[in-house]
C-alpha cells in the first residue's frame, strides 16, 4: 500500500483531473436514484439512462411503480443485465418503501440494506449522492483502481472500503468514489489500462511492478 503522503498526492492529482464529478445516472428524486443504482449493477449508466427516461416519466415514485406487474417491468428493462432479478427486487423494494417507510427512501445504511436488491454498495451510493453523507461505494471500478494504485490492498470490496475510509480524509470520501470510477472508465480500464497516459503512473504500485525496466 502507498504511504499516507503519497496517497494525498494521488488524491490531489485525481481532484485536479476529475474535479467535482458526480454520477452519470439521471434521476429526479431519491426513489429514482435508488432504482437507477440497482439497475446499474453489471450495466452501463448510459444503458440505464436510456431505459429510465420513459420509465420514470410514467412511474415517477415508489407508489406508481406498484402499478407495474413484474412481467411489465421485466419487459421495460430487459436490455439490462440480470433484468429478471432486478425487476423482482425493485418491485419488492417499492412495496417495502410504501408499506414500511411511508413511501420515503430511508437515510441510513441499515434501513436501505433492508430493501431487496440493496447491498452495501448501492446503499453507499444513495447515501453519498442522494443524502450527501460521507460514504465510499466500492463498485468494480473503485475496487480495481484503488487496489492497483495502492490506495488499498484488499481482496474484497468490504475490506477495500474499510481501508479507503482509513486512508482518505473523510471530506474526500464521496468525491474519491467518483474520481476512481471516472479514472477506471477512462484510463485504468479493466483489461487494458492506459498506463502510458496515466497521470498516476509514477505513484501506481501496479505500474511500478509491471513497467519495463529502463
Ligand atoms: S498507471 Fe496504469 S494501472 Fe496504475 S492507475 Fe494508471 S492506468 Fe491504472
Amino acid at each position: 500500500m502507498l504511504p499516507r503522503a503519497k496517497i494525498r498526492e494521488v488524491l490531489t492529482i485525481l481532484q485536479n483531473h476529475y474535479g467535482s464529478t458526480t454520477t452519470a445516472l439521471r434521476y429526479n428524486n431519491l426513489f429514482q436514484l435508488l432504482v437507477a443504482t440497482i439497475l446499474s449493477a453489471q450495466s452501463t449508466d448510459k444503458q440505464v439512462n436510456k431505459i429510465t427516461a420513459d420509465l420514470f416519466d410514467e412511474y415517477p415514485d415508489a407508489e406508481s411503480f406498484l402499478k407495474l406487474s413484474e412481467n411489465e417491468l421485466e419487459k421495460r428493462i430487459k436490455s439490462i443485465g440480470l433484468y429478471k432479478n432486478k425487476a423482482k427486487n425493485i418491485l419488492k423494494a417499492a412495496d417495502k418503501l410504501v408499506n414500511d417507510f411511508g413511501g420515503k427512501v430511508p437515510d441510513s445504511r441499515e434501513k436501505l440494506m433492508e430493501l431487496p436488491g440493496v447491498g452495501r454498495k448501492t446503499a453507499n451510493v444513495v447515501l453519498s449522492i442522494g443524502f450527501r453523507q460521507d460514504a465510499i461505494a466500492v463498485d468494480t471500478h473503485v475496487f480495481r483502481v484503488s487496489n492497483r494504485i495502492g490506495l488499498a490492498e484488499a481482496d474484497t470490496p468490504k475490506k477495500t472500503e474499510e481501508q479507503l475510509m482509513k486512508n482518505i480524509p473523510r471530506f474526500h470520501w464521496s468525491n474519491a468514489h467518483h474520481w476512481l470510477i471516472w479514472h477506471g472508465r477512462q484510463v485504468c480500464k479493466a483489461s487494458r489500462p492506459l498506463c502510458s497516459e496515466c497521470p498516476l503512473k509514477h505513484y501506481c504500485l501496479y505500474y511500478q511492478e509491471l513497467k519495463p525496466s529502463s
